[in-house]
């Protein structure tokens, strides 16, 4: 935790940024909820917490900062609301998402998967991919497994 903070702040400072007290509950929040994709205003409640001076708009500056130097990537499952995603460390891609249509979970895949397909779509289209989005829409495991229990008793 506090390395990985070291290290945002390093990135902050190459780009002229200081780690302020707001930025860091903001960071500290992402650090701490990595799991989650979070809105901004989640990310605002849980600031709160621990600094309850800190506003909405600060924190929505921060997130808009922290996207601006691609330490965090600002994502949309399709319901309007935009999340904010940690960027795994050293990882050249984002990562993959798998949203749930029956609970609405959101897991990530962290392998690339994706070399072959890049490889096509530079050679045909002439094409220099420097990052991609993939989102997978579907039934995860959790929810099949539960199907498949209500199925067994019916
Ligand atoms: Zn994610
Ligand atoms: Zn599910």
């Amino acid at each position: 935790m506090e390395t990985r903070i070291e290290r945002i702040k390093k990135q902050l400072h190459s780009s002229s940024y200081k780690l302020t007290p707001q930025r860091e509950a903001t960071v500290r929040v992402l650090l701490e909820n990595e799991e989650d994709h979070l809105s901004a205003e989640d990310v605002y409640l849980l600031v709160k917490e621990t600094s309850p001076e800190i506003g909405l708009a600060t924190v929505y500056r921060t997130l808009e900062l922290l996207t601006e130097l691609k330490i965090v990537d600002k994502i949309n499952f399709g319901d309007g609301v935009s999340r904010y995603d940690l960027r795994q460390e050293g990882a050249a891609h984002f990562h993959h998402h798998l949203v749930c249509i029956e609970c609405g979970a959101v897991d990530e895949i962290q392998e690339d998967l994706l070399e072959d397909v890049e490889a096509v779509v530079e050679a045909r289209w002439n094409f220099i991919i420097k990052d991609h989005r993939l989102t997978f829409h579907g039934i995860c495991h959790r929810c099949k497994d539960k199907a498949e229990v209500v199925e067994k008793n019916a």
